[in-house]
């Protein structure tokens, strides 16, 4: 026996998958449930993984405010001798190209803004 699969979808229509064996799919055979259910798991473990570092980068993110707070603790402890000179140079290099990635985006936001108010640039031509 080669036909379909005999199993109802949710929404209650015959399952179009290939025939497995014993009148099921390979989505619907009981005897792949336990694999079914593992698959299941590892893929929800994945996508929550995902969802965790993306938030944890989100957290991460410091405003000027924060970086300057930082910073001015750490110029603190280094002149008091509670933390190595190198660690905050390594701070202070960190924070200075922090500093030049966003000032270069907020000057291509002012351009474009720039640019879209005097009728050129990249949204007039793509409009
Ligand atoms: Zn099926």
């Amino acid at each position: 026996m080669d036909t379909g699969c005999t199993s109802p979808t949710k929404a209650g229509k015959s399952c179009s998958a290939a025939h497995y064996k014993d009148g099921y799919c390979r989505w619907h055979h009981p005897e792949l449930e336990a694999q079914r259910q593992a698959e299941r798991v590892a893929g929800g473990k994945a996508k929550s993984n995902r969802a965790r570092a993306k938030k944890q980068l989100a957290d991460q993110v410091m405003s000027i405010a924060d970086l300057d707070a930082l910073l001015c603790d750490a110029l603190t402890k280094v002149s008091t001798g509670t933390m190595e000179p190198n660690v905050g140079s390594a701070m202070a290099g960190l924070a200075k190209t922090i500093v030049g990635i966003r000032a270069s985006g907020d000057i291509e936001k002012r351009l474009e803004a720039l640019e879209v108010a005097a009728g050129v640039g990249t949204i007039r031509r793509i409009g």
